[in-house]
């Protein structure tokens, strides 16, 4: 594995992938879900290029940033165990040469100023911009990212999209403990009985798909969850069903849905998140028909 920390370092390394490279933007403090993503990549390039860096663009004033986990050895091994060809970990000075404040940001109108975005303002354009600085600078034929930071993957495609960067965006199933915790680089903050508490973020939003399965009302559905989150400890900031493949307001004909939700546990704010599918229910028109024949 090559570790170039330089932009000139990736350009001349470039040319050997030949725009078929497997890319995993991270932020690095790396767990198992990092590497279920790299694990994507391999099995569909020759090349897999993972970036490491600690965006301060995208944390709020009063957020981790000074606190985030920076384990670089320990990184490092992993993805070299883990097959990665080039670990790119360049400075703030390789990613905004002129200042972070005067670089060209990305804004992506809508969602990123939706849900998580509403609770984090700048955090989507932060991302947007660093991934679309990070895909200019790779240029890889498919971006590798997690279903976990789903409103994020969905910001992403988007992006790639309206700008035409040419990559292919690849949602990764999230992993999990065996408990159901999504993991996470933030699930380290948190003190035992915080974690042993965590796992009922996952179990309200199973609990929550199968009501909304069941026929019951997404907004009562939404409502039981947030209730169900306050009763054991948490500081919800929302419990949302939207459109999967948008994150629209579903309407009634939409069958592929996600339920999304952000709660804070003490001082850490998890997100997790559970698509489903909502049963086809017969039309007033149809259940006539059905009961006259039947
Ligand atoms: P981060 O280092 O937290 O910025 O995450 C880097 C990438 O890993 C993002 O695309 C995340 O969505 C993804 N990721 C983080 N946790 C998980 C997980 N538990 N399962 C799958 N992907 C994950």
């Amino acid at each position: 594995m090559k570790i170039v920390r330089t932009v000139h370092e990736l350009e001349a390394l470039r040319p050997s992938w030949r725009q078929d490279a497997g890319f995993v933007p991270t932020m690095g403090g790396l767990h198992d879900g990092h590497i279920a993503l790299v694990e994507a990549a391999r099995a569909h390039h020759n090349v897999v290029v993972v970036s490491v860096y600690v965006n301060p663009l995208q944390f709020g004033l009063h957020e981790d940033f000074n606190t985030y986990p920076r384990t670089e050895e320990s990184d490092a091994a992993r993805l070299a165990a883990a097959g990665v060809d080039v670990l790119f970990m360049p400075g703030d000075d390789e990613i905004y040469p002129r200042g972070r404040n005067q670089q060209t940001q990305v804004y992506v109108p809508g969602l990123s100023d939706d849900l998580c975005g509403h609770f984090r303002p700048g955090h989507f354009q932060g991302v947007a911009t660093v991934v679309a600085r990070l895909l200019g600078l790779v240029r890889p034929s498919t971006c590798y990212l997690g279903k976990k930071d789903y409103q994020q993957w969905r910001l992403i495609e988007l992006m790639v999209a309206d700008l035409h960067l040419g990559a292919t965006v690849t949602g990764v199933p999230t992993l999990r403990e065996a408990d159901g915790l999504a993991l996470s680089t933030r699930n380290r903050y948190l003190s035992d009985p915080y974690r042993a508490l965590a796992p009922t973020l996952y179990q309200t939003l199973r609990d929550a798909v199968a009501r909304a399965t069941a026929g019951e009302a997404l907004a009562s559905v939404e409502r039981a969850s947030m209730v169900r989150l306050e009763g054991h400890g948490f500081v919800p900031d929302y419990v949302a069903v939207r459109r999967a493949a948008d994150l629209a307001s579903p309407s009634a004909e939409d069958r592929d849905l996600v339920i999304l939700a952000a709660a804070r546990l003490g001082a850490t704010r998890l997100i997790d998140n559970q698509e489903f599918q909502r049963p086809l229910v017969p039309d007033q028109g149809c259940l006539h028909d059905a009961l006259k024949t039947g």
